[in-house]
């Protein structure tokens, strides 16, 4: 601008100059000169002149400033239509509309005014409602207000409950942040601590998840808050629940008192002791669809069915096999499920890709999963509840909730995944005949309007068979299906809301084996729980109960885990799935979140036994024992002992005293009849003794028994993984081979076949956060090549066709040289490939193709 200001000025100077110039000499390339020279002597003068005049930048910031300030008091908001109505900086002005954001949605209007002057505000409003910008807006001003620098530390923190939430709302900030100079932070568990360490200090804005923020006050000396000026907590309700509370306690001593606080959510906390917590001033409460007639978006179509547990695999495999083309989030109970199911429904091709995303993935993985579904127009989400609140996918078309939610709430910000900000989308509530009634009053309580669906069962396409071949084939993948069967059924039972959740009128063996389990795993604190209830047997007392059920969820009786319980704050392993707070994640158990924060020694911990494979028996013991009423010595021992991995003494001594014979399979209904026999998946490697003729236990026999049986399954176990791994290199050669004649039968112009868009949407859909690389989900090469000589040789059908049908031999030779060419190849077959190298060269080749393979 200030350039092409100085333009003109110099054209209309120039006239007048020009004349005076031609009155002293009549030479008029001399007179040019002197004005040149005149001219630039008049120009530089007017710069320095100007310069010694220029305001220095920081105090014209001042002034705008405070011309800023003093359009504060006479706002109205009211009025406000476009975000430049508000007395709002032109680097924030600037960066909102370079993110396309022109007018304030409503909660915007309403709380951006009382958060510029100051306030402390409570905004509530509907999921998709633009809360973000509410509070990134004032953020960003507080700070530009006071021109807030490096040196100035910490002016900013926002809390979110979720690290992809924090994650997200730092990707808002840099973007409508972009004209600021202030640095910012994304503090979030999973990432490098030292190098977070390092720059933290000086951090202006924060964006963070509570349990790694206090671990940074904990141990970063460097880093302290004592200059913050604005305290955000996105989420509220949930940072502000039971979850986090010691987490954010902790954090709150260590801020200033003076300080400005916004708490943002779908549904507020108005709980006045929450708000005490946090020291709120007089604050503003802004809920902007108080009286609107529903609690969940307008666009939002909802509707719920009601199925047994058993056939809700089923139900999700057919809903998916009917929504190829959508974007669908499927909110699981817990991780355990989400691993599981991932796997074999990956394994099933449904013919759309499938994610997963739960608290126990990696950090990078968990990006990565996040960024990939963001990108992809169509796919399906498996998820747990770090997924269900805050965050932003675009255009999802569809969430599908798998397991009841714990309450309204957690429903309200599930289903606000899809139908965000003036788009459409849908709801389907997957409800048990048990949890429907009392779900149905709190929905209906909270204002959602659902209505019931059917769903036609001669439309459900079965998948338990398919599973039962997946568990028979994979040792892995039944353990799997062990730990969801177990983690289901613990989250339910620590769910608070006995009227909807109640565990014991669960078909456990039907569910079972709509896992593809032959018989239901063990689960030992259900045989407690059961002897807890009414006319259950013998109680403990409601206190040991509840040391118990704390015990379940990972954390001491009442109260929260220590950051040691989960596991030092920054370990992977002990996940919470709300996030990684340290601290946080065993107190959540209690609520939605309550069963992630296991691990999984803790799920084997509550199947059969250690060695299920062994003691096969130990399956049937669940059903065995749910009749006895738990008369056995395991209901004795205290429940740190049960927490013990128990010894094979033990285990063996624990079979002979049932009198059951060493690998019989069993299953017992209620009655004690036999309800069915299963082959074992994998036999003990050494045949035991007869049972029968020993009274009593001999030890020794026993202990040898176990020890080599322990070496065969050693030897197996490594010639299992000795097989596989030459079954791969196999794999990768042939693979490797065959990318090598599909280059040369494409430069010939063959027409090479693609890979079907089914194996590739499976094996995209296959690969999970780093494990163990499956060749099965590798397209089969033999498959492959024949498939490329098919359609060579289908082409050359056609082109034989079109010539009328003259005889192969002659159509064959009438071919225009290339085609000639590719066929000749094509005879040679991949084996006889040439590819002109040296036999060194093509090794080469091979190993750079493997490398690229893998
Ligand atoms: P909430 O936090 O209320 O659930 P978000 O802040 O995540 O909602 O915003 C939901 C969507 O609306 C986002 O995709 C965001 O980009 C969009 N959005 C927010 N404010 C505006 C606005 N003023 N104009 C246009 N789009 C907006
Ligand atoms: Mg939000």
């Amino acid at each position: 601008m200030r350039g092409e200001t100085k333009g003109r000025r110099q054209s209309g100077n120039a006239p007048k100059e020009r004349a005076a110039a031609a009155q002293q000499s009549r030479d008029p390339v001399e007179n040019f000169e002197k004005w040149k020279i005149k001219y630039s002597r008049t120009k530089s003068r007017v710069k320095q002149q100007r310069k010694r005049n220029k305001k220095p930048e920081w105090q014209v910031e001042r002034d705008n400033i405070g011309r800023l300030l003093n359009k504060y008091s006479e706002m109205n908001v009211q009025d406000a239509v476009k975000f430049s109505d508000f007395p709002l900086s032109k680097k924030t002005i600037g960066g909102l509309l370079g993110a396309q954001y022109r007018q304030p949605t409503e909660i915007q209007r309403q709380t951006v005014g009382f958060a510029l002057r100051g306030r402390d505000v409570l905004g509530a409003a509907k999921t998709g409602s633009g809360k973000t910008l509410a509070f990134l807006v004032p953020v960003l001003e507080c700070l530009y207000r006071q021109q807030w620098t490096a040196e100035d530390g910490l002016g900013a923190l926002i809390i979110s409950p979720t690290r992809e939430l924090a994650y997200q709302t730092y990707e808002v900030l840099r973007k409508v942040g972009k004209n600021h100079e202030f640095s910012a932070g994304l503090i979030i568990g999973g990432k490098d601590l030292q190098n977070e360490s390092e720059r933290i200090h000086r951090t202006n804005i924060i964006v963070c998840t509570p349990g790694r923020l206090l671990q940074h006050m904990d141990e970063t000396c460097t880093f302290h808050a004592s200059n913050l000026q604005i305290l955000v907590l996105d989420e509220a309700d949930r940072i502000l629940d039971m979850g986090f509370a010691e987490t954010l306690n902790a954090i709150v001593e260590n801020l200033p008192r003076t300080r400005q606080t916004l708490l943002f959510s779908a549904t507020q906390t108005k709980s006045v002791k929450d708000l005490a917590r946090l020291s709120l001033k007089d604050p503003e409460y802004v809920w902007v669809h108080e009286k609107a007639k529903f609690s969940t978006p307008a666009t939002l179509e909802q509707s719920y069915v009601v199925c047994e547990l058993h056939q809700k695999v089923d139900l999700l495999f057919s809903f998916m096999r009917s929504h190829l083309q959508k974007k669908v989030i499927v909110f699981f109970a817990c991780c355990k499920e989400v691993q599981y199911l991932y796997r074999v429904f990956c394994r099933l091709r449904p013919g759309i890709p499938v994610l997963a995303l739960h608290g126990k993935q990696q950090q990078m993985k968990r990006v990565e999963v996040y960024d990939d579904f963001v990108r992809k127009k169509a796919a399906v989400l498996f998820a747990t509840d770090i997924a269900a609140r805050g965050l932003d996918f675009p255009a999802v078309n569809w969430v599908l909730q798998y397991d009841c939610p714990e309450d309204a709430n957690t429903y309200i910000h599930r289903v606000g995944r899809t139908a965000r900000y003036k788009e459409g989308g849908e709801a389907l509530l997957i409800l048990l005949p048990s949890e429907e009634k009392a779900m149905l009053e709190q929905l209906q309580e909270r204002k959602v309007p659902i209505s019931r669906i059917q769903v036609n069962p001669k439309k459900l396409s079965s998948v338990q068979q398919k599973l039962e071949a997946f568990l028979a084939q994979e040792k892995e993948q039944k353990e799997r299906a062990q730990r969801c069967f177990v983690s289901y059924l613990r989250s339910v039972y620590l769910m608070k809301n006995k009227d909807i959740f109640d565990v014991f009128q669960l078909k456990l063996p039907e569910y079972a084996r709509s896992l593809g389990l032959a018989m239901a795993p063990k689960v030992r604190f259900l045989n407690k729980a059961r002897q807890q209830r009414p006319g259950g047997g013998a109680g403990d007392s409601d206190e040991e109960l509840e040391s118990f059920r704390a015990q379940l969820s990972g954390s001491k009786p009442g109260e929260q885990a220590s950051e040691e319980d989960a596991g030092g704050g920054g370990d992977d392993s002990s996940d919470s799935d709300d996030g990684e707070e340290p601290g946080s994640s065993a107190v959540s158990l209690l609520g939605q979140g309550a069963h992630e924060d296991e691990d999984d020694d803790g799920d084997l911990a509550f199947l059969t036994v250690k060695r299920r494979d062994v003691f096969e028996q130990e399956g049937c013991r669940f059903e065995e024992e749910g009749k006895a009423g738990g008369e056995n010595e395991d209901e004795k021992t205290t429940p740190t002992k049960k927490a013990e991995k128990e010894s094979k003494f033990k285990e063996a001594k624990k079979v002979m005293k049932r009198k059951l014979r060493v690998n019989t399979k069993m299953a017992f209904t209620d009655d004690g009849e036999v309800v069915q026999q299963w082959p074992p998946i994998q036999r003990a490697a050494v045949p035991a003794p007869d049972e029968e003729e020993t009274s009593g236990i001999n030890m020794d026999e026993a202990r040898e028994r176990l020890r080599r049986e322990d070496q065969e399954f050693d030897k197996e176990e490594y010639r299992r993984k000795v097989k596989e791994k030459h079954r791969e290199k196999r794999l990768k050669e042939k693979a490797a081979r065959r990318e090598a004649s599909k280059r040369h039968l494409q430069e010939s112009n063959a027409g090479s076949a693609d890979e079907s868009e089914e194996e590739l949407v499976a094996y995209l859909g296959g690969s999970d956060d780093g494990e163990e690389f499956d060749p099965s989900t590798l397209p089969d090469p033999d498959r492959h090549r024949d498939s490329e000589q098919d359609s060579v040789s289908s082409e050359r059908g056609v082109r034989k066709r079109s010539r009328g049908g003259s005889s192969s031999d002659s159509g064959e030779d009438s071919a225009p040289a290339p085609k000639k060419k590719a066929r000749g190849r094509e005879a040679a077959g991949p084996e006889a490939l040439d590819t002109g190298l040296s036999l060194a060269e093509d090794e080469e080749l091979v190993l750079h193709l493997l490398g690229h393979g893998s």
